[in-house]
C-alpha cells in the first residue's frame, strides 16, 4: 500500500511510525510532515488545510489510502473532495466535522439526543446580548466561541469582569478570528477529565484505549492552556462500570443520533468527558485523534494500523481486530521556552539518539525541522517523548529518563505528567 498522511505534528508522526511498521505498507507521504517524520516518510511541502493542494497531490501520486490528522482539513471538506472522486480516505465529512467545527452545532446535537452534557444558558451573535445575559448567569461560567480558534476559544470565567473582557476581545476586537463571532454560555462542570476516542466505519465502532491529557503549561495545572503538554493511557482510567455507562449513555446515543440526523460518521471521533458526581458528561467532540493522546494510544497498539484503517475506509471494520498491549503508556511533550506565548525557533536539538536508545521509548516529532547540519526547533510543541511499559509508573520513568537526555535552548516540560495516576495507584485505589 501507498499511504498519504495529512498533517505535520506529533499525532501525524505517531500515525506514520505505526503505519511504517505494517508489512502491507511500502510508501508513505506526509503533507507537510516535519523534521522527524522525514526519517520515516517522504515529506511534501503542502499546507494540510489547503484542500485543493492536497487533492492535486493525490491526483498525481494515487495513494491507496489517505489519513487525515488535524481538524482543519476535515472542516474544510477534504474528505468530501476525496469521496467525490472515489479515493479511499479516513475522516468524517465536512458536515460531520461540524461536531468540532461548531460548538453550537455540537451542543444542539447533544441536547436533541439527550446525551449528558453541561447545561447551556444561551447562544449569542452580539456582544451586547452576551453582556445582558451575563447579569443573570451563575459564575464560574464557561464561555465558548462557536468556531475553531486554535485552542483559544474556551474560557472559564471566574466572575463578570473576566467574562466581559473575554467577550469583548472575541466579539468586539476580533481577537479570536471568525470563530469568535458567535458565543455560547454554559454551566461549569467539575471533576476529572477523560479522553475517550472511537474509530468507526459508519456502521460499527471500536473504542481506543482511554487517555488523559494535561493542558496547562506548568506543573500542578498552573498557567495558560496549551495544545497539550502530555498524556497517558492506562486501562485503570476507565473501570468496567464507567466504561459501560460511557457506552450506553454517551457513545451509542451519539452514533444513533448521527444516523438519525442523516450525518454518517466515518473516522476517529474524540469524546472529551468530564467525570462529574452525577456521571460522565460530554465537554466536547473532536473529529479526529487528539494530540498528544494519539501518541499515548498508538504506543499501546498491537494491531496492523494500515489494515484497520483501510477496513474503515472500505466500511468493513471488525472491532475484534483492535488489540492493545496491556499496561500503560505516557507521552511527555517538550516545548520551546515561552510557549504558549512568544518563543523562538531554530534552536539546535541534541541528545535524540541517546533518548531513542532506551528500550520502549519513541521520540515523536512535532515542531522540528532539518537544518543544514542538525535538527532544530520549529514550533511551540517540539517533541513528544513517548514510552510504553508494564504499568504507568514504569512508562513515566522511561519517558522522563529519555526526556532528560534531550536538550535545546529554552526547553521546558512538565514534571508531573501522569502523577495523579501513580498517586491513585500508591493509595491502592
Ligand atoms: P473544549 O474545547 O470544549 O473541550 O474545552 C477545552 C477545555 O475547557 C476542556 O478540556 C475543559 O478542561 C474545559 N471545559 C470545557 N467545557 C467545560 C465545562 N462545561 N466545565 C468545565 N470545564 C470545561
Amino acid at each position: 500500500m501507498k499511504i498519504l498522511v495529512v498533517g505535520g505534528g506529533g499525532r501525524e508522526h505517531a500515525l506514520v511510525w505505526k503505519l511504517d511498521q505494517s508489512p502491507r505498507v511500502d510508501k508513505i507521504w506526509c503533507a507537510p510532515g516535519n523534521g522527524g517524520i522525514a526519517a520515516e516518510a517522504e515529506c511534501v511541502a503542502i499546507d494540510a488545510s489547503d484542500v485543493r493542494a492536497v487533492v492535486a497531490f493525490a491526483e498525481r501520486v494515487h495513494p491507496d489510502l489517505t489519513i487525515v490528522g488535524p481538524e482543519l482539513p476535515l472542516v474544510n471538506g477534504l474528505t468530501d473532495a476525496f469521496r467525490q472522486r472515489n479515493w479511499p480516505i479516513v475522516g468524517p465529512s465536512q458536515q460531520a466535522a461540524q461536531l468540532e467545527g461548531s460548538k453550537i452545532f455540537s451542543k444542539e446535537f447533544l441536547q436533541r439526543h439527550h446525551i449528558p452534557t453541561a447545561k447551556m444558558y444561551g447562544t449569542y451573535d452580539s456582544a451586547a446580548d452576551v453582556y445582558r445575559a451575563l447579569s443573570s448567569v451563575p459564575f464560574p461560567l464557561v464561555i465558548k466561541a462557536d468556531g475553531l480558534c486554535a485552542g483559544k476559544g474556551v474560557f472559564l470565567a471566574p466572575d463578570f469582569a473576566a467574562a466581559k473582557d473575554f467577550v469583548e476581545r472575541g466579539m468586539e476586537k476580533n481577537e479570536l478570528g471568525p470563530g469568535g463571532k458567535r458565543i455560547l454560555l454554559e454551566e461549569t462542570l467539575e471533576g476529572e477529565e477523560l479522553s475517550f476516542i472511537i474509530l468507526t466505519d459508519r456502521k460499527r465502532y471500536a473504542p481506543l484505549v482511554p487517555t488523559r491529557d494535561h493542558k496547562r503549561v506548568f506543573d500542578g495545572n498552573q498557567g495558560p492552556n496549551t495544545g497539550g503538554m502530555g498524556a497517558y493511557s492506562t486501562d485503570e482510567l476507565l473501570p468496567d462500570e464507567l466504561r459501560e455507562t460511557v457506552r450506553s449513555k454517551i457513545v451509542e446515543p451519539t452514533l444513533r443520533g448521527l444516523a438519525a440526523d442523516g450525518i454518517p460518521y466515518q473516522g476517529f471521533l474524540y469524546i472529551g468527558l468530564m467525570l462529574t458526581n452525577s456521571g460522565p458528561k460530554v465537554l466536547e467532540f473532536n473529529c479526529r485523534l487528539g494530540d498528544p493522546e494519539a501518541q499515548a494510544i498508538l504506543a499501546r497498539m498491537d494491531f496492523d494500523l494500515a489494515e484497520i484503517l483501510s477496513d474503515v475506509a472500505e466500511g468493513r471494520l471488525d472491532p475484534s481486530k483492535l488489540r492493545w498491549k496491556p499496561g500503560a503508556s505516557a507521552c511527555v511533550v517538550l516545548t520551546s521556552g515561552g510557549y504558549p506565548g512568544k518563543f523562538e525557533n531554530g534552536k539546535r536539538i541534541d541528545g535524540l539518539t541517546a533518548a531513542e536508545h532506551i528500550t520502549g521509548v519513541k521520540v515523536l516529532h512535532a515542531g522540528t525541522k532539518l537544518a543544514a547540519d542538525a535538527l532544530v526547533t520549529n514550533g511551540g510543541r517540539v517533541l513528544g517523548v513517548t514510552a510504553a511499559a508494564r504499568n504507568i509508573k514504569a512508562a513515566l520513568a522511561l519517558a522522563y529518563e529519555a526526556a532528560s537526555k534531550i536538550h535545546f535552548a529554552g526547553m521546558h516540560y512538565r514534571k508531573d505528567i501522569g502523577a495523579h495516576a501513580t498517586r491513585l495507584k500508591a493509595a491502592g485505589d
